[in-house]
């Protein structure tokens, strides 16, 4: 059995949120997937783990923003390489409170959903939610990011709880520069490809990077990182 074939899958990025009380929190999910249009109803799968799952079960609605291609690692890591028990997520992101009382991701957002849950499905590590739409809108055109663009192009890895999280083997190696590995986030950092997004060029060595840099998904200082 080869389970990468799972790569093969095609997925999209969302950031799902929901509410508990007066708090407001929302993680990254791929697993989105609309079930019925009549009526309207989605579903997500969630980590029983993370703080969204607890609210999700608390409130009973959610919100899932549609994540453009151009959307930075950083806004990504923020959503998903953090959690909601250490930082407030929202702070310093443009939402609004939806109809339900959740709130919804607008910044790097094509449009979203608002969804009230119908039902759950208790998959031992996930629970799988199904929600009715009650509200819905584009908010701008623009393609969608899809999970296996963010793995390639962005160079994003997925957390150990997301559901579509598979163990890589590591490569036998033999490349000149040695490519460095965030014990946080996962995020590797390749010499080759530099990281164009915080000015640092294509061919710099990690242990050239400068002391003030920080890995560009989690934040996680040099010191956070291990040669692979
Ligand atoms: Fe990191």
């Amino acid at each position: 059995m080869n389970l990468k074939t799972l790569f093969k899958v095609s997925y999209g990025l969302y950031i799902v949120s929901s509410k508990k009380e007066k708090n407001f929190n929302g993680q990254i999910a791929n697993t989105v997937f609309q079930i019925t249009s009549e009526p309207p109803t989605v579903a997500v799968s969630i980590n029983r783990k993370n703080l969204t799952h607890e609210f999700i079960k608390l409130s009973g609605v959610f919100t899932v923003s549609i994540l453009s291609k151009e959307t930075p690692m950083k806004f990504i890591g923020q959503f998903g390489f953090k959690s909601g028990r250490d930082i407030d997520k929202f702070k310093d992101v443009n939402y609004k409170t939806g109809i339900t009382g959740a709130p919804v991701v607008l910044e790097n957002t094509l449009g979203y959903l608002e969804c009230k849950v119908k039902g759950s499905m208790d998959m031992g590590t996930h629970t799988i939610f199904t929600g009715e739409i009650v509200d819905a809108e584009v908010i701008k055109e623009g393609e969608p990011m899809t999970y296996a663009y963010y793995h390639d192009v962005k160079r994003g890895t997925a957390p150990e709880t997301a559901p579509t999280y598979i163990k890589e083997t590591k490569s036998k190696g033999g490349t000149a520069m040695a490519k460095y590995k965030c014990s946080v986030c996962g995020y590797v950092y390749d010499p080759e490809k530099g990281d164009p997004d915080s000015g640092v060029q294509p061919g710099t060595p990690f242990e050239k990077l400068p002391d003030n840099w920080v890995c560009p998904v989690c934040g996680a200082t040099k010191d956070k990182f291990e040669k692979i």
